[in-house]
Protein backbone atom coordinates (compact mmCIF):
# COMPACT_ATOMS: atom_id res chain seq x y z
CA UNK A 1 0.00 0.00 0.00
CA UNK A 2 1.45 3.63 -0.90
CA UNK A 3 0.56 6.66 0.94
CA UNK A 4 -1.74 8.93 -0.11
CA UNK A 5 -1.36 12.47 0.24
CA UNK A 6 -3.74 15.47 -0.81
CA UNK A 7 -1.94 17.45 -3.69
CA UNK A 8 -3.02 20.91 -3.57
CA UNK A 9 -1.28 21.65 -6.94
CA UNK A 10 -3.99 18.63 -8.39
CA UNK A 11 -6.83 19.59 -5.74
CA UNK A 12 -6.23 15.60 -5.60
CA UNK A 13 -5.38 12.43 -2.91
CA UNK A 14 -2.16 11.40 -4.86
CA UNK A 15 -0.06 8.84 -4.43
CA UNK A 16 3.20 9.86 -2.98
CA UNK A 17 6.13 8.30 -5.04
CA UNK A 18 9.90 9.12 -5.82
CA UNK A 19 10.25 10.04 -9.49
CA UNK A 20 13.35 8.24 -9.77
CA UNK A 21 12.02 4.89 -8.12
CA UNK A 22 14.54 5.79 -5.24
CA UNK A 23 14.14 8.47 -2.71
CA UNK A 24 11.66 10.59 -2.51
CA UNK A 25 12.85 14.39 -2.73
CA UNK A 26 11.47 16.33 -0.12
CA UNK A 27 11.50 19.67 0.58
CA UNK A 28 9.63 21.76 3.49
CA UNK A 29 10.15 25.31 4.42
CA UNK A 30 11.62 25.72 7.72
CA UNK A 31 11.54 28.52 10.79
CA UNK A 32 12.11 32.45 10.15
CA UNK A 33 14.50 32.47 13.15
CA UNK A 34 13.44 36.41 14.21
CA UNK A 35 11.99 35.22 17.71
CA UNK A 36 11.45 31.47 19.25
CA UNK A 37 8.64 29.11 17.21
CA UNK A 38 5.35 28.80 18.85
CA UNK A 39 3.12 25.51 18.91
CA UNK A 40 1.99 27.16 15.64
CA UNK A 41 5.01 26.59 13.90
CA UNK A 42 5.47 23.21 15.57
CA UNK A 43 2.36 22.20 14.68
CA UNK A 44 3.63 22.19 11.08
CA UNK A 45 7.24 20.78 11.00
CA UNK A 46 5.15 18.33 13.97
CA UNK A 47 3.03 17.08 11.12
CA UNK A 48 5.93 16.89 8.57
CA UNK A 49 8.01 14.86 11.17
CA UNK A 50 5.03 12.38 11.09
CA UNK A 51 5.21 11.96 7.25
CA UNK A 52 8.86 11.57 7.27
CA UNK A 53 8.83 8.91 10.01
CA UNK A 54 5.76 7.16 8.51
CA UNK A 55 7.80 7.02 4.82
CA UNK A 56 10.48 5.88 6.61
CA UNK A 57 8.53 3.05 8.47
CA UNK A 58 6.94 2.47 5.21
CA UNK A 59 10.16 1.62 4.04
CA UNK A 60 10.93 4.25 1.85
CA UNK A 61 14.21 6.21 1.59
CA UNK A 62 14.25 9.90 1.64
CA UNK A 63 16.13 12.86 1.16
CA UNK A 64 14.42 15.51 3.14
CA UNK A 65 15.94 18.83 2.84
CA UNK A 66 14.47 22.01 5.30
CA UNK A 67 15.92 25.69 4.98
CA UNK A 68 16.58 28.14 7.81
CA UNK A 69 15.21 31.79 7.06
CA UNK A 70 18.37 33.44 8.28
CA UNK A 71 17.48 36.88 6.59
CA UNK A 72 14.00 38.35 5.69
CA UNK A 73 12.60 41.51 6.56
CA UNK A 74 11.78 40.86 9.64
CA UNK A 75 15.06 39.52 10.77
CA UNK A 76 16.60 42.55 9.18
CA UNK A 77 13.95 45.25 10.96
CA UNK A 78 14.65 43.37 14.41
CA UNK A 79 18.50 42.91 13.98
CA UNK A 80 18.09 46.65 13.34
CA UNK A 81 16.49 47.88 16.17
CA UNK A 82 18.56 45.41 18.40
CA UNK A 83 21.22 47.28 17.01
CA UNK A 84 23.57 43.82 16.06
CA UNK A 85 24.45 41.89 13.24
CA UNK A 86 21.80 39.68 11.57
CA UNK A 87 23.98 36.84 12.07
CA UNK A 88 24.22 37.71 15.66
CA UNK A 89 20.55 38.52 16.26
CA UNK A 90 19.77 35.28 14.55
CA UNK A 91 21.66 32.97 16.18
CA UNK A 92 20.08 32.03 19.27
CA UNK A 93 16.90 31.40 17.60
CA UNK A 94 18.48 29.36 15.24
CA UNK A 95 19.92 27.14 18.69
CA UNK A 96 16.62 27.42 20.57
CA UNK A 97 14.95 25.90 17.86
CA UNK A 98 16.96 23.15 17.44
CA UNK A 99 16.43 22.75 21.33
CA UNK A 100 12.73 22.41 20.51
CA UNK A 101 12.48 20.78 17.57
CA UNK A 102 14.67 18.03 20.03
CA UNK A 103 12.27 18.68 23.01
CA UNK A 104 9.08 17.66 21.04
CA UNK A 105 11.11 14.55 19.09
CA UNK A 106 11.06 16.32 16.04
CA UNK A 107 13.49 14.35 13.44
CA UNK A 108 16.56 15.90 11.77
CA UNK A 109 16.17 16.29 8.06
CA UNK A 110 19.22 15.10 6.09
CA UNK A 111 19.89 18.17 5.32
CA UNK A 112 18.94 21.77 6.84
CA UNK A 113 20.23 25.18 4.78
CA UNK A 114 20.97 28.54 5.73
CA UNK A 115 19.31 31.11 3.03
CA UNK A 116 22.95 33.40 4.01
CA UNK A 117 25.34 30.59 2.96
CA UNK A 118 23.47 30.51 -0.72
CA UNK A 119 23.43 33.98 -1.99
CA UNK A 120 25.92 33.25 -5.21
CA UNK A 121 23.22 30.92 -6.06
CA UNK A 122 20.57 32.92 -5.13
CA UNK A 123 21.91 35.73 -7.53
CA UNK A 124 23.19 33.12 -10.14
CA UNK A 125 18.95 32.40 -10.47
CA UNK A 126 17.89 36.19 -10.92
CA UNK A 127 20.72 36.38 -13.85
CA UNK A 128 18.86 33.52 -15.25
CA UNK A 129 15.52 34.77 -14.85
CA UNK A 130 16.77 38.24 -16.34
CA UNK A 131 18.46 36.66 -19.34
CA UNK A 132 14.98 35.36 -20.45
CA UNK A 133 13.32 38.80 -19.38
CA UNK A 134 11.15 37.40 -16.56
CA UNK A 135 13.10 39.48 -14.29
CA UNK A 136 14.09 43.19 -14.68
CA UNK A 137 15.81 46.08 -12.82
CA UNK A 138 14.21 49.17 -10.61
CA UNK A 139 16.04 52.68 -10.57
CA UNK A 140 17.09 51.73 -7.07
CA UNK A 141 18.95 48.61 -8.27
CA UNK A 142 16.06 46.07 -6.90
CA UNK A 143 15.30 43.16 -9.03
CA UNK A 144 11.77 41.90 -9.56
CA UNK A 145 10.09 38.94 -11.26
CA UNK A 146 7.71 39.77 -13.71
CA UNK A 147 4.48 37.79 -13.49
CA UNK A 148 3.17 38.22 -17.00
CA UNK A 149 6.23 36.07 -17.82
CA UNK A 150 4.31 33.23 -15.64
CA UNK A 151 1.18 32.52 -17.22
CA UNK A 152 0.39 29.82 -14.82
CA UNK A 153 0.58 32.10 -11.84
CA UNK A 154 -1.77 31.34 -9.31
CA UNK A 155 -2.06 27.87 -10.25
CA UNK A 156 -1.55 26.15 -6.79
CA UNK A 157 -3.88 28.35 -4.52
CA UNK A 158 -6.15 28.67 -7.32
CA UNK A 159 -6.59 32.05 -6.73
CA UNK A 160 -8.39 33.85 -9.81
CA UNK A 161 -5.63 36.95 -10.47
CA UNK A 162 -7.32 38.19 -13.36
CA UNK A 163 -7.59 41.70 -12.16
CA UNK A 164 -4.03 41.71 -11.23
CA UNK A 165 -2.29 44.84 -12.49
CA UNK A 166 0.24 44.77 -14.91
CA UNK A 167 3.90 46.37 -13.72
CA UNK A 168 2.57 47.32 -10.29
CA UNK A 169 4.86 45.95 -7.69
CA UNK A 170 5.36 44.61 -4.36
CA UNK A 171 8.62 44.75 -2.57
CA UNK A 172 7.35 42.96 1.11
CA UNK A 173 8.06 39.14 1.45
CA UNK A 174 4.07 38.56 2.53
CA UNK A 175 1.19 39.99 1.32
CA UNK A 176 -2.24 39.38 0.90
CA UNK A 177 -4.13 38.54 -2.43
CA UNK A 178 -4.56 41.32 -3.32
CA UNK A 179 -1.17 42.60 -4.11
CA UNK A 180 -0.51 40.07 -6.76
CA UNK A 181 1.94 41.88 -8.50
CA UNK A 182 5.78 41.37 -9.33
CA UNK A 183 6.95 40.63 -6.40
CA UNK A 184 10.63 41.24 -5.38
CA UNK A 185 13.80 38.91 -6.23
CA UNK A 186 15.99 41.24 -5.18
CA UNK A 187 16.26 44.12 -2.58
CA UNK A 188 18.04 47.16 -2.86
CA UNK A 189 19.15 47.91 0.81
CA UNK A 190 17.84 51.00 2.64
CA UNK A 191 20.52 52.73 4.72
CA UNK A 192 21.32 50.71 7.92
CA UNK A 193 20.49 47.66 6.46
CA UNK A 194 22.05 44.07 5.88
CA UNK A 195 23.00 43.85 1.79
CA UNK A 196 25.82 41.51 -0.02
CA UNK A 197 27.65 42.67 -3.16
CA UNK A 198 26.92 40.80 -5.55
CA UNK A 199 27.38 40.47 -9.76
CA UNK A 200 23.74 41.87 -9.57
CA UNK A 201 24.22 44.72 -7.55
CA UNK A 202 24.80 45.37 -3.68
CA UNK A 203 21.19 44.45 -2.09
CA UNK A 204 19.90 41.02 -0.35
CA UNK A 205 17.45 38.67 -1.28
CA UNK A 206 13.59 38.38 -1.40
CA UNK A 207 12.61 35.62 0.66
CA UNK A 208 11.11 33.17 -1.92
CA UNK A 209 13.69 33.49 -4.56
CA UNK A 210 15.80 31.61 -1.18
CA UNK A 211 13.40 28.40 -0.99
CA UNK A 212 13.74 28.19 -4.65
CA UNK A 213 17.51 28.33 -4.78
CA UNK A 214 18.34 25.88 -2.13
CA UNK A 215 15.56 23.56 -3.25
CA UNK A 216 16.62 22.97 -6.63
CA UNK A 217 20.79 23.18 -5.37
CA UNK A 218 20.00 20.04 -3.26
CA UNK A 219 17.25 17.98 -4.77
CA UNK A 220 17.33 18.98 -8.55
CA UNK A 221 14.92 21.10 -10.33
CA UNK A 222 11.91 18.93 -10.17
CA UNK A 223 11.07 17.53 -6.22
CA UNK A 224 9.31 15.02 -5.33
CA UNK A 225 7.13 16.67 -2.79
CA UNK A 226 6.89 20.30 -0.95
CA UNK A 227 5.82 21.46 2.18
CA UNK A 228 4.52 23.52 4.77
CA UNK A 229 2.01 26.00 6.72
CA UNK A 230 -1.35 26.76 4.76
CA UNK A 231 0.04 30.44 4.43
CA UNK A 232 2.63 29.84 2.25
CA UNK A 233 0.50 28.71 -0.11
CA UNK A 234 0.18 32.26 -1.42
CA UNK A 235 2.32 34.23 -2.04
CA UNK A 236 5.67 32.09 -1.02
CA UNK A 237 4.45 28.79 -3.14
CA UNK A 238 3.03 30.31 -6.05
CA UNK A 239 6.12 32.75 -6.29
CA UNK A 240 8.62 29.84 -5.96
CA UNK A 241 6.63 28.22 -8.37
CA UNK A 242 7.08 31.16 -10.58
CA UNK A 243 10.67 31.73 -10.53
CA UNK A 244 11.67 27.77 -11.02
CA UNK A 245 9.36 26.89 -13.33
CA UNK A 246 10.19 29.73 -15.48
CA UNK A 247 13.59 29.23 -14.92
CA UNK A 248 13.58 25.51 -15.61
CA UNK A 249 11.13 24.92 -17.81
CA UNK A 250 10.20 22.37 -16.20
CA UNK A 251 7.54 21.48 -12.98
CA UNK A 252 9.35 22.46 -9.79
CA UNK A 253 7.04 20.12 -7.27
CA UNK A 254 4.91 17.74 -8.25
CA UNK A 255 3.17 17.21 -4.89
CA UNK A 256 2.45 19.84 -2.51
CA UNK A 257 1.30 19.71 0.94
CA UNK A 258 -0.19 22.06 3.23
CA UNK A 259 -1.00 21.65 7.16
CA UNK A 260 -3.65 23.76 8.53
CA UNK A 261 -3.74 26.37 11.35
CA UNK A 262 -3.15 25.97 14.80
CA UNK A 263 -6.09 28.22 16.45
CA UNK A 264 -6.79 29.72 19.45
CA UNK A 265 -10.20 31.13 20.44
CA UNK A 266 -10.81 30.57 16.59
CA UNK A 267 -8.37 32.65 15.36
CA UNK A 268 -4.82 31.84 13.80
CA UNK A 269 -2.20 31.61 16.28
CA UNK A 270 0.54 34.39 15.58
CA UNK A 271 3.16 36.76 16.43
CA UNK A 272 1.23 39.27 15.34
CA UNK A 273 -1.91 38.45 16.78
CA UNK A 274 -0.32 38.19 20.19
CA UNK A 275 -2.05 34.72 21.10
CA UNK A 276 0.72 32.41 21.41
CA UNK A 277 1.98 29.88 23.30
CA UNK A 278 5.75 28.51 22.68
CA UNK A 279 6.77 25.18 23.47
CA UNK A 280 8.82 26.66 26.55
CA UNK A 281 5.80 28.47 27.99
CA UNK A 282 3.94 25.27 28.10
CA UNK A 283 7.10 23.26 29.35
CA UNK A 284 7.13 25.72 32.07
CA UNK A 285 3.61 25.75 32.97
CA UNK A 286 4.31 21.81 33.91
CA UNK A 287 3.16 19.99 30.96
CA UNK A 288 5.05 17.28 29.67
CA UNK A 289 7.23 17.44 26.23
CA UNK A 290 5.53 14.42 25.17
CA UNK A 291 1.66 15.43 25.74
CA UNK A 292 2.21 18.95 23.63
CA UNK A 293 3.66 16.36 21.02
CA UNK A 294 0.78 14.32 20.99
CA UNK A 295 -1.87 17.08 20.69
CA UNK A 296 -0.28 18.66 17.92
CA UNK A 297 -0.28 15.45 15.90
CA UNK A 298 -3.60 13.77 17.05
CA UNK A 299 -5.55 15.92 14.92
CA UNK A 300 -4.67 15.38 11.19
CA UNK A 301 -2.99 17.99 9.59
CA UNK A 302 -5.86 18.91 6.89
CA UNK A 303 -8.05 19.82 9.84
CA UNK A 304 -7.66 23.25 11.66
CA UNK A 305 -6.92 22.61 15.39
CA UNK A 306 -8.24 24.96 17.95
CA UNK A 307 -5.47 24.37 20.55
CA UNK A 308 -6.82 23.87 24.18
CA UNK A 309 -5.00 23.52 27.83
CA UNK A 310 -7.85 20.41 28.22
CA UNK A 311 -6.05 18.95 24.73
CA UNK A 312 -3.09 18.66 26.77
CA UNK A 313 -4.67 17.30 29.54
CA UNK A 314 -6.26 14.52 27.18
CA UNK A 315 -2.43 13.69 25.74
CA UNK A 316 -1.32 13.11 29.06
CA UNK A 317 -3.87 10.71 30.12
CA UNK A 318 -3.77 9.10 26.72
CA UNK A 319 0.09 8.63 27.02
CA UNK A 320 -0.24 7.24 31.09
CA UNK A 321 -1.98 4.81 29.56
CA UNK A 322 0.07 3.55 26.71
CA UNK A 323 3.49 3.81 28.87
CA UNK A 324 1.55 1.78 31.75
CA UNK A 325 0.74 -0.70 29.47
CA UNK A 326 3.71 -1.12 27.79
CA UNK A 327 5.65 -1.66 31.02
CA UNK A 328 3.12 -3.65 32.02
CA UNK A 329 3.87 -5.79 28.91
CA UNK A 330 7.74 -5.17 29.22
CA UNK A 331 7.60 -6.07 33.23
CA UNK A 332 4.87 -8.78 33.29
CA UNK A 333 5.72 -12.50 33.37
CA UNK A 334 3.50 -14.80 31.34
CA UNK A 335 2.55 -18.12 30.55
CA UNK A 336 4.50 -19.45 26.91
CA UNK A 337 2.14 -19.51 24.66
CA UNK A 338 0.06 -17.67 22.54
CA UNK A 339 -4.12 -16.40 22.54
CA UNK A 340 -5.48 -16.34 19.28
CA UNK A 341 -8.35 -13.83 19.80
CA UNK A 342 -4.86 -11.60 21.15
CA UNK A 343 -2.90 -12.52 17.97
CA UNK A 344 -5.83 -11.46 16.03
CA UNK A 345 -6.39 -8.24 18.04
CA UNK A 346 -2.61 -7.26 17.27
CA UNK A 347 -2.61 -7.96 13.36
CA UNK A 348 -6.02 -5.81 13.11
CA UNK A 349 -4.32 -3.52 14.96
CA UNK A 350 -1.13 -3.23 13.12
CA UNK A 351 -3.23 -3.06 9.78
CA UNK A 352 -5.68 -0.76 10.66
CA UNK A 353 -2.80 1.95 11.84
CA UNK A 354 -1.05 1.70 8.70
CA UNK A 355 -4.15 2.15 6.59
CA UNK A 356 -5.16 5.27 8.26
CA UNK A 357 -1.87 7.05 7.98
CA UNK A 358 -1.90 5.72 4.32
CA UNK A 359 -5.20 7.43 4.38
CA UNK A 360 -3.45 11.26 3.98
CA UNK A 361 -1.84 10.77 7.27
CA UNK A 362 -4.80 10.17 9.27
CA UNK A 363 -3.57 10.54 12.46
CA UNK A 364 -6.89 10.24 14.43
CA UNK A 365 -7.85 7.23 12.85
CA UNK A 366 -4.11 5.80 13.16
CA UNK A 367 -4.83 6.08 17.47
CA UNK A 368 -7.94 4.50 17.70
CA UNK A 369 -7.04 1.01 16.58
CA UNK A 370 -3.72 0.86 19.20
CA UNK A 371 -6.06 2.39 22.34
CA UNK A 372 -8.71 -0.16 21.54
CA UNK A 373 -5.30 -2.88 21.75
CA UNK A 374 -4.29 -1.62 24.92
CA UNK A 375 -7.81 -2.31 25.93
CA UNK A 376 -8.40 -5.52 24.83
CA UNK A 377 -4.53 -6.26 25.82
CA UNK A 378 -5.41 -4.93 29.47
CA UNK A 379 -8.50 -7.13 29.80
CA UNK A 380 -6.84 -10.14 28.59
CA UNK A 381 -4.09 -10.03 31.09
CA UNK A 382 -6.67 -9.29 34.05
CA UNK A 383 -8.34 -12.70 32.74
CA UNK A 384 -4.91 -14.29 32.02
CA UNK A 385 -5.69 -15.31 28.73
CA UNK A 386 -2.45 -13.83 27.84
CA UNK A 387 1.05 -15.28 26.91
CA UNK A 388 4.75 -14.48 25.68
CA UNK A 389 3.54 -15.16 22.27
CA UNK A 390 0.89 -11.92 22.67
CA UNK A 391 3.26 -9.69 24.49
CA UNK A 392 5.40 -10.14 21.86
CA UNK A 393 2.97 -9.36 18.60
CA UNK A 394 1.94 -6.42 20.98
CA UNK A 395 5.33 -4.96 21.46
CA UNK A 396 6.09 -4.94 18.04
CA UNK A 397 2.52 -2.68 17.79
CA UNK A 398 3.53 0.12 20.08
CA UNK A 399 7.01 -0.31 18.64
CA UNK A 400 5.42 0.54 15.16
CA UNK A 401 2.99 2.84 16.64
CA UNK A 402 6.30 4.52 18.76
CA UNK A 403 8.73 4.69 15.30
CA UNK A 404 6.13 7.80 14.05
CA UNK A 405 4.15 9.03 17.23
CA UNK A 406 7.14 8.74 19.43
CA UNK A 407 5.37 9.68 22.73
CA UNK A 408 6.14 5.66 24.86
CA UNK A 409 9.69 6.95 25.08
CA UNK A 410 9.82 8.93 28.42
CA UNK A 411 12.60 11.77 27.93
CA UNK A 412 9.79 14.05 29.43
CA UNK A 413 11.76 14.41 32.87
CA UNK A 414 15.07 15.54 30.88
CA UNK A 415 13.38 18.12 28.54
CA UNK A 416 11.62 19.91 31.20
CA UNK A 417 14.86 19.72 33.19
CA UNK A 418 16.39 21.52 30.37
CA UNK A 419 13.26 24.01 29.82
CA UNK A 420 13.63 25.21 34.17
CA UNK A 421 17.88 25.31 33.11
CA UNK A 422 16.66 27.45 30.01
CA UNK A 423 14.52 29.55 32.69
CA UNK A 424 16.35 29.97 35.38
CA UNK A 425 19.50 31.53 33.06
CA UNK A 426 17.45 33.90 31.09
CA UNK A 427 15.92 35.08 34.18
CA UNK A 428 12.68 33.97 33.57
CA UNK A 429 11.77 31.77 36.93
CA UNK A 430 10.43 35.01 38.45
CA UNK A 431 7.66 34.65 35.85
CA UNK A 432 6.98 30.92 36.20
CA UNK A 433 7.71 30.32 39.58
CA UNK A 434 4.02 30.79 40.48
CA UNK A 435 2.46 28.63 37.37
CA UNK A 436 5.18 25.83 38.09
CA UNK A 437 3.36 25.34 42.33
CA UNK A 438 -0.28 25.44 40.59
CA UNK A 439 1.03 22.92 37.79
CA UNK A 440 -0.46 19.22 38.11
CA UNK A 441 2.29 17.35 38.84
CA UNK A 442 5.16 19.07 40.70
CA UNK A 443 8.53 17.55 39.82
CA UNK A 444 11.89 17.36 41.69
CA UNK A 445 13.33 19.79 38.69
CA UNK A 446 10.84 22.48 39.22
CA UNK A 447 10.92 21.98 42.58
CA UNK A 448 14.96 22.36 42.93
CA UNK A 449 14.88 25.71 39.87
CA UNK A 450 11.94 27.34 42.52
CA UNK A 451 14.42 26.44 45.80
CA UNK A 452 17.18 28.35 43.66
CA UNK A 453 14.49 31.06 42.63
CA UNK A 454 14.09 32.15 45.84
CA UNK A 455 17.54 31.86 46.89
CA UNK A 456 18.38 34.28 44.27
CA UNK A 457 15.41 36.62 45.43
CA UNK A 458 16.34 35.91 49.10
CA UNK A 459 20.00 37.65 47.67
CA UNK A 460 18.40 40.48 45.88
CA UNK A 461 17.02 41.18 49.50
CA UNK A 462 13.36 40.44 47.72
CA UNK A 463 12.10 39.03 50.82
CA UNK A 464 7.98 38.99 50.26
CA UNK A 465 9.18 36.84 46.80
CA UNK A 466 11.13 34.36 48.46
CA UNK A 467 8.46 34.09 51.02
CA UNK A 468 6.15 33.57 48.79
CA UNK A 469 7.85 30.85 46.85
CA UNK A 470 8.17 29.23 50.28
CA UNK A 471 4.72 29.57 51.13
CA UNK A 472 3.50 28.32 47.75
CA UNK A 473 5.79 25.47 47.75
CA UNK A 474 4.80 24.50 51.64
CA UNK A 475 1.13 24.99 50.55
CA UNK A 476 1.97 21.68 47.73
CA UNK A 477 3.65 19.40 50.96
CA UNK A 478 7.25 20.83 50.12
CA UNK A 479 9.11 22.00 52.66
CA UNK A 480 12.26 24.19 52.96
CA UNK A 481 15.16 23.96 55.60
CA UNK A 482 17.62 26.60 55.91
CA UNK A 483 20.75 25.36 57.21
CA UNK A 484 23.62 27.69 58.06
CA UNK A 485 25.54 26.69 54.90
CA UNK A 486 22.47 25.24 52.61
CA UNK A 487 19.31 25.09 51.52
CA UNK A 488 17.32 21.32 51.26
CA UNK A 489 13.80 20.91 50.81
CA UNK A 490 11.84 17.73 51.27
CA UNK A 491 8.07 16.35 50.56
CA UNK A 492 6.13 16.10 53.65
P1 LIG B 1 7.77 30.96 9.95
O1 LIG B 1 8.81 30.75 11.00
O2 LIG B 1 6.86 32.12 10.20
O3 LIG B 1 8.40 31.04 8.57
O4 LIG B 1 6.82 29.70 9.97
C1 LIG B 1 7.31 28.39 10.02
C2 LIG B 1 6.22 27.43 9.62
O5 LIG B 1 5.11 27.49 10.53
C3 LIG B 1 5.62 27.70 8.24
O6 LIG B 1 5.49 26.48 7.55
C4 LIG B 1 4.28 28.33 8.56
O7 LIG B 1 3.36 28.08 7.53
C5 LIG B 1 3.89 27.59 9.81
N1 LIG B 1 2.90 28.28 10.66
C6 LIG B 1 2.85 29.57 11.05
N2 LIG B 1 1.79 29.82 11.86
C7 LIG B 1 1.13 28.63 11.99
C8 LIG B 1 -0.04 28.21 12.71
N3 LIG B 1 -0.77 29.04 13.46
N4 LIG B 1 -0.40 26.90 12.59
C9 LIG B 1 0.32 26.04 11.85
N5 LIG B 1 1.43 26.36 11.17
C10 LIG B 1 1.84 27.66 11.23
ZN1 LIG C 1 10.01 28.47 1.71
Amino acid sequence: MTLRLFNTLTGQFDPLEPADGIALRMYACGPTVYDYGHIGNFRTFLQIDVLRRFLLLSGMQIRHVMNITDVDDKIIRNSIEAGIPIGEYTAGYVKAFFEDMEALGIERPEQIVRATEHIPQMVKLVEKLAASGAAYRTDDGSWYFRLKAFPEYGKLSKKDLSGMEDGARVDVDEYEKDSARDFALWKAPKPGETSWDTAIGRGRPGWHIECSTMAMEYLGESLDLHAGGEDLMFPHHENEIAQSETATQKTFARHWMHVRFLLVDGRKMSKSEGNFYTPRDLLLKGYKASAIRLALIAVPYRRQFNFTFDSLTDATNAIDRLRTFHSRLSSGRFATGENSAMQEAAKKAQEDFMAALNDDLNTADALAPVFDLVRAGNTAIDQGQFFTGDRDAILQVLEDFDAVFDVIKDRDAEVTKRALKWATETGRMAEVAVELVAAQTLTDEAIEALVVERSAAKKARDFARADRIRNELQEKGVVIEDSKDSVRWKRK
